[in-house]
């Protein structure tokens, strides 16, 4: 941990010195950091894990420093990333919780909440669950908000907090909104997905005022497909939305969901260099196509072969053109695995009816928030459901911080999409609750259990003996 702390001292320190001391730096920042991740491998993982978490990591520096020298992020805002996401949320001043936590429950918290406060939303895109413009839409109520991310603070020592939605720009309760959410956390670090229709210049420059956010927007390729879905003109707003971050010095990134119609776009070179080079993106996170909410459609995900290829096309992206991308579910391997289910260092899920899922991608639950605060109690109760418990001991037993067994197929580690007999015989329990009536269909629907179940067979014959050989093969063991 130090060490990689110094890492980013090091580099941090030298963004004030002209491009050419600041690429020395960050060569030997980079060095420093390869030394300590794979070199020395203190983690005792496989050294292809290792390095796959090294080029994610240089990629995430790189993508920062390109869009600094060229006038995206400002200097005041690069500062507030450094000292809240860097040093706070990865490094010193929650980490006095955390070692309470684990002194008390004997394991470490996780290190983020992903918070839906509200179901509106000003679009109306094919599929979604969130149509509804209402501002009286299902919300919860600021106080019940702050309280939560409160306690995430204080007892988890969390310092990095998911916004989504809905639209979380239409967000208001009490006379505040996100941003004053955001406001009143100036130690954390927020990350919004936004449908980037709402961001005027007005309110770019108050996220830059804040310093502590940064957005993810949304899109499905490139205008077309995002017109085609989120409807007419949505991706001239969006560029406009682009337009006001860079000049107000915020970085941003992009997201998007991959289904079998877009994969082939998404393993083009063209697609990454027009969103990082042209349009100045700081990072992409690829969703594939998980068959759940309104109208789902289990064929609409990327075929088992076109998600392969897309994994070859995220490794691509981070170490041959340091393109900070996550591919969910691809990207497994950095995050050594599925972080779902409250884990140490994972994170959960609470929506706009307050009920707390183990991940925005498994939409059953157990606790609702506002039944633990009649009751007496935290958000930490909610870690402690059967639901929960089964979900990190299958973490555990696919690999995760158990390091008498090597890590099972991490190019599949999620537990509900790549492991779906797993989640049904092993982790859900008789009393968990479905989010929609789409969630209660797809669990008592056959031909859907057949289908999900079928993808992972098909997926694990392509990808098992790739990931032995590469991943886990003996000459892939300790130090290097
Ligand atoms: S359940 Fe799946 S989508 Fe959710 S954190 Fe785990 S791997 Fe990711």
């Amino acid at each position: 941990m130090i060490e990689g702390k110094n890492v980013y001292d090091q580099l941090f320190k030298a963004i004030d010195f002209n491009k050419t001391v600041r690429n020395v730096a960050l060569k030997s920042a980079e060095k420093a950091f390869w030394i300590w991740n794979v070199k020395k491998n203190t983690a005792n993982k496989p050294k292809e894990i290792q390095k796959m978490k090294f080029y994610m990591g240089t990629s995430i520096l790189y993508s920062l420093v390109r869009n600094y020298d060229r006038e995206y992020i400002s200097k005041d805002v690069l500062t507030r990333i450094y000292k809240t996401l860097y040093q706070g949320a990865f490094f010193s001043s929650g980490q006095k919780a955390k070692d309470d936590f684990n002194k008390k429950y004997d394991f470490y918290p996780p290190n983020f909440i992903t918070l839906s406060p509200s179901k509106a939303c000003n679009l109306h895109c094919k599929g979604c669950y969130a149509s509804s413009t209402k501002l009286d839409a299902e919300k919860l109520p600021y106080k019940v908000s702050k309280r939560i991310l409160q306690e995430t603070h204080d007892n988890w020592g969390n310092r990095f907090v998911v916004i989504s939605g809905g639209e979380p720009f239409m967000y208001k309760d009490d006379n505040k909104t996100i941003l004053d959410l955001a406001s009143e956390f100036k130690d954390s670090y927020f990350l919004i997905y936004t449908n980037g229709s709402l961001i005027d210049k007005k309110t770019a420059n108050r996220i830059a005022e804040l310093g502590n956010i940064t957005t993810a927007i949304s899109v499905e390729g490139y205008e077309q497909e995002t017109d085609d879905r989120r409807g007419t003109n949505t991706y001239a707003r969006i560029l406009q939305s682009m337009d006001n971050l860079k000049s107000a010095g915020v970085p941003f990134g992009l997201s998007i969901t991959a289904t079998k119609n877009n994969a082939e776009i998404l393993t083009d070179w063209e697609f990454y260099d027009y969103y990082f080079q042209k349009i100045g993106v700081s990072y992409m996170w690829i969703f594939q196509y998980m068959p759940i909410g309104r109208g789902f459609n289990i064929d609409l995900m990327p075929t088992p072969k076109q998600r392969f290829k897309m994994f070859k096309m995220w490794e691509k992206c981070i170490r041959e053109k340091h393109y900070f991308v996550a591919d969910f579910w691809n990207s497994g391997i950095v995050s050594d695995g599925c972080i779902a289910y409250g884990r140490e260092g994972g994170y959960i899920y609470i929506d706009w009816n307050g009920n707390i899922m183990p991940c925005v991608f498994v939409p059953y639950h157990k606790d609702n928030i506002f039944d633990i605060y009649r009751n007496g109690g935290t958000v930490t109760d909610a870690l402690f459901s059967d639901f929960f418990i089964n979900g990190r001991k299958w973490q555990k037993r696919y690999g995760f911080g158990n390091d008498k067994e090597k890590p099972q197929n991490w190019l599949m580690p999620c537990s509900i999409r790549d492991n779906y007999k797993a989640f049904r015989n092993d982790i859900i329990t008789d009393n968990i609750i479905p989010e929609d009536k789409m969630a209660e269909k797809a669990m008592n629907d056959t031909d859907y259990y057949n289908k999900m179940i079928d993808y992972d067979d098909i997926y694990r014959e392509i990808t098992e003996e790739y990931w032995q050989k590469r991943f886990i093969g003996k000459r892939n063991q300790g130090r290097i």
